[in-house]
């Protein structure tokens, strides 16, 4: 792929040596989070992933010399993808949520990872008045560990904070960013491992041990 008003000059060994920026992001290309190291410029850095050596560009507010700068955004990031024994209706919802995290949309990206919780909870015909209480009634049932479900609730408040600039008290909720996406998406990826992944790959092992030998 190129772009026509855009072109490269050429590609020469820097006469000056520019800051080198390292830099922890879930990798697009190997999809493990990882170490990135490589030069910055402006509130630019051009990185590449130590495990896979392919390259992203991330951008900061303010790339100086030192540590703990906020990443505000990384490019390319992973293409949505969900797999196929999570149910149609939730799956959309999640490839949703995934574009949204592309373009930045945290907020989105946080209300629509709460609505797959939501569909998860209705899906499995979770009882309470609401959801908070239908991730406890899943718990309950052990349809979801302890842990899975504590990862649930916080979706839960992740979309909540997506949803309303103020809570029911007029309290205001702090804003979400990039790393608050993030653990929303991850955390439905678990929750959806164990109820509908590895029940069917459980399944599917079963099938294999009790079919004849060729
Ligand atoms: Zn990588």
């Amino acid at each position: 792929m190129s772009v026509a008003d855009a072109s490269i000059r050429h590609v020469t060994q820097p006469s000056r040596a520019f800051p080198i920026c390292t830099a922890d992001v879930v990798c697009p290309h190997c999809g493990v989070f990882s170490a990135f190291e490589g030069p910055a410029a402006g509130n630019y850095a051009v990185v590449l992933c130590l495990r896979c050596d392919k390259g992203i560009m991330i951008e900061s507010d303010n790339l100086r010399l030192g540590t703990g700068q906020k990443l505000v955004d990384y490019y390319p990031k992973k293409s949505p993808t969900v797999d196929p024994f999570v149910p149609k209706d939730i799956a959309e919802d999640y490839l949703e949520a995934q574009r949204c995290f592309l373009v930045g949309a945290w907020h989105g990206c946080a209300v629509m990872a709460r609505r797959c919780m939501h569909s998860v909870a209705e899906h499995f015909t979770a009882a309470g008045k609401d959801l908070y209480e239908q991730i406890e009634d899943l718990k309950q049932k052990q349809i979801i560990t302890p842990v899975l479900s504590e990862q649930a609730q916080h979706v839960r408040v992740l979309g909540k904070h997506g949803a309303h600039p103020y809570d029911t008290r007029h309290n205001e909720l702090k804003d979400l960013g990039i790393d608050d996406a993030q653990s929303a998406l991850e955390f439905c990826e678990y929750i959806f491992d164990q109820v509908f992944i590895q029940p069917e790959k459980i399944k599917a092992s079963k099938t294999r041990l009790a079919s004849p030998q060729n």
